[in-house]
């Protein structure tokens, strides 16, 4: 038996039993874990209460190899609560999207230590309250960050068939489909299902994937160019999840 102990955010949770509850948790180390945790519920548990979702916490676990059966949580620290995000309905609704897009992008039993980084960078920026002009950019750094580190990022600096760098101002065409951006002359259909997007659009995109969300607080973004980038988005997530996700945060503001 080896005791691991590693930062951790909780991605969903279950009672079981009477007393108990199983967590998976998105670990720094160790990608996805789930854990059982024994008598969590009982008023006087050690382990202080049960898991919160978007706790961003150091947890340590006893890993039995090759056994199948749940490890055990031995120890819990919660690093982060987050109260500043709490309080506000629409940050919440920021994390929780965050935290679905984890569970059904993150493959199981792999180690994701930069996505695992991104996350809390993404909670700690709304922890900060952020004004809710200024929460475009931030998501999506975010959004565009997962997409890379997941293997699902669209090309946006050229054309995915002819490999053409689009020039100058022109206005874009992308096909999720396809892997991003198609140009003119290779695309068959003028009304296919593509997602029209600016170069300036594509340029920010590109800019913003991956940037630390804590450093995006001052910015804010024109509204055509704001709203060109949550269709994108939106229109990638859906071709991704095959179905819109499901705490669809800013499209419906
Ligand atoms: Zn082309």
């Amino acid at each position: 038996m080896a005791r691991v102990t590693t930062e951790a955010l909780a991605l969903r949770r279950t009672p079981f039993r009477e007393t108990s509850q199983i967590a998976e948790f998105l670990t720094r180390d160790r990608g996805r874990v789930g854990l059982i945790l024994k008598g969590v519920m009982r008023p006087k548990s050690r382990m202080g209460g049960g898991v919160d979702l978007l706790d961003h916490c150091r947890v340590t676990y006893t890993a039995r190899r090759g056994s199948r059966s749940m490890p055990p949580l031995v120890e819990r620290q919660v690093l982060s609560h987050h109260p500043g995000m709490r309080h506000r309905e629409d940050l919440m609704r920021a994390g929780l999207y965050m935290l679905e897009l984890l569970r059904a992008l993150v493959p199981e039993g792999q180690r994701v230590p930069g996505l695992f980084g991104l996350s809390v960078a993404f909670l700690a920026a709304l922890d900060t309250e952020p004004e809710p002009g200024r929460l475009a950019p931030m998501t999506f750094a975010l959004e565009g960050g997962l997409l890379r580190m997941t293997g699902f990022e669209l090309v946006l600096d050229r054309c995915v068939s002819c490999h053409r760098r689009p020039e100058g101002s022109m206005a874009l065409r992308c096909d999720p489909q396809r892997g991003g951006i198609v140009c003119s002359t290779c695309r068959d259909d003028e009304d296919g299902n593509y997602v029209p997007l600016s170069s300036a659009s594509a340029r920010l995109i590109m800019g913003l994937t991956g940037a630390d969300p804590l450093r995006l607080r001052g910015l804010t973004l024109p509204e055509n160019i704001e709203n060109d980038v949550r269709r994108f988005f939106d229109r990638t997530f859906l071709h991704v999840l095959e179905r819109p996700p499901r705490a669809a945060v800013m499209s419906q503001r």
